[in-house]
């Protein structure tokens, strides 16, 4: 995946980072095929083979966000 992005705002340059959701730790958040499914003990049903981390790229002047799930 090319690392070099421009928001689709303001074509300035977009730094990559991620997206985390905090309880009392940190976690990051996964792209997952399909519809949500739930699990009686782990809230959702995420299996690895269908799910991908998201990187999630920043524009270093407005602020944009833009997500990918690269493999
Ligand atoms: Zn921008």
């Amino acid at each position: 995946m090319n690392d070099a992005k421009t928001c689709p705002k303001c074509q300035q340059s977009m730094s990559r980072g991620f997206v985390a959701d905090r309880a009392e730790l940190y976690h990051l958040s996964l792209w997952v095929e399909g519809e949500p499914e739930v699990s009686s003990w782990k809230g959702l049903k995420v299996l690895p083979e269908k799910s991908l981390v998201i990187a999630t790229y920043r524009c270093i002047s407005c602020g944009f966000l833009e997500s990918y799930a690269p493999r």
